[in-house]
């Protein structure tokens, strides 16, 4: 189906040939009322699913008192989240955005920042290949992918790349410029590759030992996605700095960076600021989900679920040539095909399962977290077909 009218929207995500008006838990309706069954989450995004009756619940009773104030006022929601954040996580401080590529830009700055205060002549940031951090000049310039900065040069000096997983390199790449480290516990864009636990363990004790700040770039990968509420707690290790967005929100705009107090020195009065960071409809909306998320029986069942359709998609791994690899971990998992991703993926989207694809050809699956068994057999029913046709 092509677009049918002239459209004044840029067209930086090309032709768009759905259009959905109606979404309910795992399900997304067009206006013909066919349903789809979505394991996009739009793009890792709706961790509860389409309107979650509470947050429905939350956004409308915040939205008959208070939209927005600015952060010159106190905004007691925003303190009552950012302290539930606290409790849960490694962090002291949090600061909040409105989007994933914005929390990487406040902590980029939180680690310049950190070695302007203590004039440590570090300003060096080492990233991996693979990432993905967004699309402003920082996090371009973090993830040095041509795919997402060719035509925009130049980059930002003062980054430099590793390659993935490999200790060795990282060790030999950090020097006396090294003044952080940024890195997605699993990589999402980059093709739904997890960092290996030891290479994170290792990049603790080596930010610990040469006062390097490490920073988790969780925007994907956390809020629940991985089975616990951030991925890193699998390495049983803890950040300096984490950048989260997506599931936060569960679909509304919301993003924030957390850190230490010892790392977020410089983040003075007047240092940083966001027109709407942290308003109240924001502040609602995610409170609500973190309550939800962060409880124990919740992420259980995620981490439950979640290895119940690793289980069957590794079946699918051994029964069908055309697979090359299952990866992932909890419920961001990659179907690595030897055909192409692409076809792969719109072939699964013509059965109605929804999925993006991701580099190294993969197709994506991040169902919401609150997917049923059923939507999971429903799913591996779909994709066993279109294996079948291919
Ligand atoms: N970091 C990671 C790991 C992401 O996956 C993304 C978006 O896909 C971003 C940062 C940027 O987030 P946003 O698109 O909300 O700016």
């Amino acid at each position: 189906m092509k677009t049918k009218f002239k459209s004044n929207v840029m067209p930086t995500y090309g032709e768009k040939t759905l259009e959905f008006v109606k979404g309910k838990g795992s399900y997304l309706y067009t206006k013909k009322n066919e349903k789809y069954l979505d394991f996009s989450s739009g793009i890792a995004v709706n961790s509860l699913g389409h309107c979650h009756p509470k947050l429905v619940k939350a956004l409308a009773e915040q939205s008959k008192k208070l939209w927005h104030v600015s952060n010159l006022y106190l905004i007691k929601k925003q303190e009552e989240f950012a302290k539930l954040l606290c409790k849960k996580t490694f962090a002291e401080k949090v600061f909040f955005t409105n989007s994933g590529t914005e929390s990487i830009e406040c902590g980029i700055k939180i680690i310049r920042g950190y070695h302007n205060y203590h004039k440590t002549g570090r300003s060096q940031i080492i990233s991996f290949d693979g990432a993905f951090h967004g699309r402003t000049f920082g996090a371009l310039s973090a993830q040095k992918n041509k795919k997402y900065s060719k035509g925009f040069e130049p980059l930002l000096p003062g980054f430099k790349q590793v390659e993935f997983n490999n200790i060795k390199k990282l060790k030999a790449a950090i020097d006396k410029k090294t003044a952080g480290i940024i890195i997605e516990p699993i990589q999402g864009e980059g093709g739904i590759k997890p960092a290996d636990l030891k290479f994170l363990k290792f990049m603790r004790n080596i930010c610990d030992q040469k006062g390097i700040l490490l920073f988790f770039d969780e925007v994907q990968c956390g809020f629940g996605r991985s089975g616990k509420l951030f991925s890193h707690e699998w390495a049983k290790i803890k950040p300096d700095i984490m950048a989260v967005a997506k599931g936060i929100g569960s679909g509304f705009p919301l993003g924030a960076c957390l850190s230490t107090n010892k790392s977020c020195i410089s983040m003075t009065k007047g240092s940083h600021g966001s027109t709407y960071g942290g308003n109240p409809l924001a502040m609602s909306v995610g409170l609500e989900v973190l309550k939800i998320i962060s409880n124990r029986n919740f992420l259980n069942r995620v981490d439950k679920i979640a290895r119940y359709f690793w289980k069957n998609l590794k079946e699918l791994e051994k029964q069908f040539s055309s697979i090359d690899q299952i990866r992932g971990a909890g419920l961001l998992l990659g179907i690595k095909t030897h055909t192409s991703n692409l076809e792969f993926s719109e072939k699964l989207k013509k059965y109605k399962l929804l999925n993006v694809p991701a580099s190294d050809n993969v197709v994506r699956l991040a169902p919401p977290l609150t997917v049923s068994y059923k939507e999971i057999d429903k799913s591996i029913l779909i994709i066993k077909k279109v294996l079948k046709e291919m």
